[in-house]
Parts: structure tokens; C-alpha cells; sequence
């Protein structure tokens, strides 16, 4: 069985106004990420753990921010665009790990919204995706809440 492992790293600074998107689920909070898509820096480190994956370069590379195309675009789109991609390449997703870290709000609520909503996204199993939400302990820009971070690691296998 042919196997890939990817990484994959994002933060978006979190400013009043704007939508909260994390993992793909509209969170209720007075601030959001900022961004040219909705900022959600989750679902940007899964579309860079894919692509890593197969050595297909990054999300910025894919969907640049000065590409009027993607101006406001919902991640979940991106991630789609990402995975047929993946597909294409006769890869599926076998499980993917992640960490979102962000002060402020309280995430365990969500998690596993984020995690079934991934993992239909991937066609698979919402037990083969683990969000895992952690703060930064009131330490840096994450932990100061002007940002919001996320790792992401994905194993990929070749189908047969
Ligand atoms: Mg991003």
C-alpha cells in the first residue's frame, strides 16, 4: 500500500466584525479571521496537509489572495477543490489529526461539528478526523486573541 503524510500550518488574525468560519462551521462570536476567502485557518492547514502530502505545493500557490475568483470564497469550497485534486491523483484521505489554538472562544462546543463536517467534505468516517482546540495560555498574538492558529496532519493512501 502506497502511503503520503502531510503537514500543515495556518493563522489568521481574528478582527471585530467579521464572520467566525473554523472547520467549516459558523461560530457565534464578535470577532472572525480575516482573510481574501472566510479566514478559516483550519481548513486552510488541511487543503496545505494535502496538498503537502503530494508534493502539489500550498493553498496560496493554488487560490492566491490577489485572485478576485476567491475573494470571500467559504473554505469548505477550497478544501472540495483541494480533495478532487487529491482524487485526481488516485490518493483518498485514510485520517487526519488536528490542533486549532485560539484563546478566545471556547471551541470543545464545536469540535465535533468541525470534525463530521470535514470528514464528509473527505468522504470519510467522522472518527478518522480528530480537531483537537487548545489555547495559548494567554501567551503571544493567539494568546492576546488577536489570532487564531491550526496544524493539520493528513495520511493519504494510493487506492487501489
Ligand atoms: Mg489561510
Amino acid at each position: 500500500m502506497e502511503i503520503r503524510i502531510g503537514i500543515g500550518y495556518d493563522i489568521h488574525r481574528l478582527v471585530p466584525g467579521r464572520e467566525f468560519f473554523l472547520g467549516g462551521v459558523k461560530i457565534p462570536y464578535p470577532a472572525g479571521l480575516l482573510g481574501h476567502s472566510d479566514g478559516d485557518a483550519l481548513l486552510h492547514a488541511v487543503c496545505d496537509a494535502l496538498l503537502g502530502a503530494l508534493s502539489l505545493g500550498d493553498i496560496g500557490e493554488h487560490f492566491p489572495d490577489s485572485d478576485p475568483r476567491y475573494k470571500g470564497i467559504s473554505s469548505a469550497e477550497l478544501l472540495a477543490k483541494v480533495y478532487a485534486l487529491v482524487r485526481k491523483h488516485g490518493f483518498a484521505v485514510y485520517n487526519l489529526d488536528a490542533i486549532v489554538i485560539a484563546e478566545e472562544p471556547k471551541l470543545s462546543p464545536f469540535k465535533e461539528k468541525m470534525q463530521e463536517g470535514i470528514a464528509s467534505l473527505l468522504g470519510i468516517k467522522s472518527s478518522m478526523v480528530s480537531v483537537k482546540a487548545k489555547t495559548n495560555e494567554g501567551m503571544g498574538e493567539v494568546g492576546r486573541k488577536e489570532a487564531v492558529a491550526a496544524h493539520a496532519v493528513a495520511l493519504l493512501r494510493k487506492e487501489e
